[in-house]
């Protein structure tokens, strides 16, 4: 059967890596969460003291990026997690810490080329559903099927606050809506590669629709491309 790349782009928390994992298992696709690369290399910035409230040592990052290596390996579930220099962070790059420093580091070139280096061969060979900011305009820019996902900040902050409650976090919704709100901002300014929806991608406004409803929305635009009828 005919395989095809699918990418999801979209604001912070629109449950986007949700859609997109459920969607690869469904299509026996590979799943690569472009976030998760960002934020480890805002763990090892945060670790090496490049980046803190106080200073952001771009040069300093820049120079040390050929030291990180990044790995995606399944876990006895199937599940994917991030690996950083052969360890596993899938739980430490999911902090409120990390995420505030992400959008930051995520606006240095030489970082952004250096991942979509690796993106790209992760998508090579086809059937990959990748999720990220820039998949469907920089990253995959033939990509078959490109969704551009968005929903009220209020909502997406109310989600990201549940799930950091349920991991234990202590944090107030407060501070989680201003993450989202300040990550919108960052991610859609910034110069290189901004968060911009694709002229041929979809979009998924998930403020009103379930998580069941939007994965057989985009199921069948999936298969509707795989059998050629789009
Ligand atoms: O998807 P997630 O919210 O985990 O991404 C974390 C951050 O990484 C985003 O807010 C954005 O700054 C950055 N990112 C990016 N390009 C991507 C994926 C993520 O700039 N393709």
């Amino acid at each position: 059967m005919k395989k095809i790349t699918i990418a999801i782009d979209g604001y912070s928390s629109t449950g986007k890596s949700t859609v997109a994992r459920q969607l690869a298992e469904w299509l026996g696709y590979v799943y690569v969460d472009s976030g998760a690369m960002y934020r480890a290399v805002t763990l090892y910035a945060i670790r090496k003291g490049f980046i803190s409230e106080e200073r952001f040592d771009r040069k300093g990052l820049i120079e040390k990026l050929p030291q990180i290596e990044l790995e995606f390996r399944k876990n006895s579930e199937g599940k994917v997690e991030m690996f950083l220099n052969g360890e596993n962070v899938e739980k430490q790059i999911r902090t409120l810490e990390v995420s505030e420093f992400v959008s930051p580091i995520a606006t240095v070139p030489e970082v952004r080329r250096k991942l979509v280096k690796l993106q790209h061969a992760m998508g090579e060979e086809k059937g990959v559903v990748m999720d990220g900011r820039d998949i469907g305009t920089v990253v995959f820019p033939n990509a078959e099927l490109k969704i551009f996902m968005t929903a009220s900040a209020g909502i997406r902050a109310d989600r990201r606050y549940r799930e950091l409650l349920e991991r234990g976090d202590k944090i107030s919704y407060e501070e989680v809506l201003e993450n989202v709100t300040e990550r919108d901002t960052i991610d859609t300014t910034r110069e290189d590669s901004p968060l911009v929806k694709a002229d041929d991608a979809i979009v998924i406004d998930n403020s009103e629709t379930n998580i069941e409803d939007q994965f057989h929305i985009i199921l069948q635009l999936a298969k509707d491309r795989i059998a050629g009828r789009v």
